[in-house]
């Protein structure tokens, strides 16, 4: 097998692994990198210009993996892009939100080949959707070759696949992007058993270990508590969250709560794409029943969009629950300029509940626990840091151990790191040449054709 990883800036990136299997050639993710822009976010297409691509597969629908998927369905117009049920509905929609996003930072930023692609596109690429289920396998011929192609849940976001090839009784499994453990909305990974030749592993969390008093269950309780707190001091409570999966989670976690007693009856306040996604989110759950999640809380808990005018430094006119895109309080976004309103306030809260990249506004404010103010770049207003500023671990990630003990069980010949920075890497790379020493482990150099 012949593999090139496309993610030419390394680190988590923007996903994309061609691979040839006989005749076979088959693009797994096609990514755009989250912190870059314009031509510079896209992986190394020009390393496969030359291939015609057989079978394109999206493994699930955040923007590092589906991002540039249009411009590859283009140059493959015939090349069916087989991904889970729940992506066919997705895909399209993050897309559209894509396009919208690239124009604002065309406008902002200068970049004159922004968007990458238009609507049209979108349109090309979600006529070459092929929605498979889960553990189905569905063979595919070129010649007198075969390839067969079996989708497995991953846990991490809904429509989140792990991918399974058996090419001549081998077995080539993509983790993609993977939680073990359940969320509220979702059930965890259930990923291939039994032994596998090439395993394309995952490393995201892997620069941290595993701390053993916490579990996902765990860190829930204490977000409720903590939420529960600001609430009873008369605060209002800030949770950003990622529109894609996390607001969905966060909604059932808090109507829970109520409906338990643990969380006191006040108003709710979401904004963002996620609140469009959530029709979607309920559309998939009738339509396959992968998700637990009903629209109907949303109505009983009366949940209000954001209407009124925030002003930094100016408390908010209604107390209560704001969960608001983005997760990592980018700048312009609801979760940035509601922060500005409330993080002056000492009865507010803050409640980060997923990753906060440190060169975000969210990584920033939660870099010194010992600040006494943020500054708020896209407004020109420096706050003094009054109200609480907490994290909790809802990752959407499995943490390493649990890897390395998958990756050990299948008793891969090979196993290629991906989807992680350096120490993450490198700390998979030690692990597993010393659980596996019979394995090889590779870190592929970007763009570097391997035979594995
Ligand atoms: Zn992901
Ligand atoms: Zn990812």
């Amino acid at each position: 097998m012949e593999l090139i990883d496309l993610n030419r800036h390394g680190g988590i990136g923007a996903n994309c692994h061609f691979i040839r299997l006989g005749d076979f050639n088959i693009l797994v993710d096609s990514g755009l990198h989250p912190k870059m822009m314009g031509k510079d976010a896209l992986p190394e297409h020009a390393a496969i210009a030359d291939r015609t691509i057989d079978l394109i597969i999206l493994t699930h629908c955040h923007l590092d993996h589906l991002g540039s998927m249009p411009l590859m369905a283009a140059r493959n117009p015939h090349a069916p892009i087989i991904t889970s049920l729940p992506n066919t509905f997705l895909a399209p929609r993050m897309l559209r939100n894509s396009v919208n996003v690239m124009k604002r930072q065309r406008e902002e930023h200068g970049i004159p080949e922004l968007p990458l692609f238009h609507h049209r596109e979108i349109a090309i690429f979600s006529r070459q959707l092929y929605g498979q289920r889960f553990e189905r396998g569905e063979i595919h011929t070129k010649g007198k070759d075969q390839v067969e192609v079996i989708l497995h849940p991953a846990g991490h976001v809904i429509g989140a696949a792990a991918v399974e090839l058996i090419y001549k009784h081998r077995r080539i499994v993509f983790s993609g992007d993977i939680l073990f453990e359940a969320q509220r909305t979702l059930p965890g990974a259930h990923l291939p058993t039994g032994k596998i030749d090439t395993l394309v592993l995952e490393t995201t969390r892997g620069a941290k270990a595993r701390c053993p008093e916490t579990t996902r269950a765990t860190e829930v309780d204490r977000l409720v508590n903590s939420i529960s707190a600001i609430l009873e001091r008369g605060g209002s409570c800030l949770i950003p969250v990622f529109a894609l999966g996390r607001m969905q989670e966060l909604f059932k976690v808090i109507y829970e709560a109520r409906n338990f007693g643990r969380l006191p009856r006040c108003p709710i306040f979401a904004a963002g794409l996620g609140m469009d996604l959530c029709n979607y989110f309920d559309k998939i759950r009738k339509k396959t029943r992968l998700i637990d999640f009903d629209l109907q809380m949303l109505e009983r808990m009366r949940v209000k969009p954001l209407e009124f005018n925030l002003r930094p430094g100016r408390d908010l006119p209604q107390k209560g629950i704001y969960l608001l895109s983005s997760g990592m309080m980018v700048e312009h976004t609801p979760s940035y300029k509601t922060a500005a309103a409330l993080l002056p306030h000492p009865k507010n809260g803050v409640c980060f509940v997923g990753y906060n990249d440190p060169d975000t506004p969210g990584g920033q404010l939660l870099a010194d626990p010992e600040a006494s103010h943020f500054y708020f770049d896209a407004l020109e207003y420096r706050a003094p840091i009054r109200a609480s500023v907490e994290q909790f671990d809802l990752s959407g990630h499995a943490n390493r151990e649990e890897l390395a003990d998958y990756a050990v069980q299948s008793e891969a010949r090979a196993v290629v790191l991906t989807h992680g920075d350096t120490e993450a890497r490198n700390w998979f790379c030690e692990e597993l040449k010393e659980r596996m020493p019979e394995s090889k482990v590779l870190d592929p150099t970007p763009g570097e054709r391997y035979t594995v």
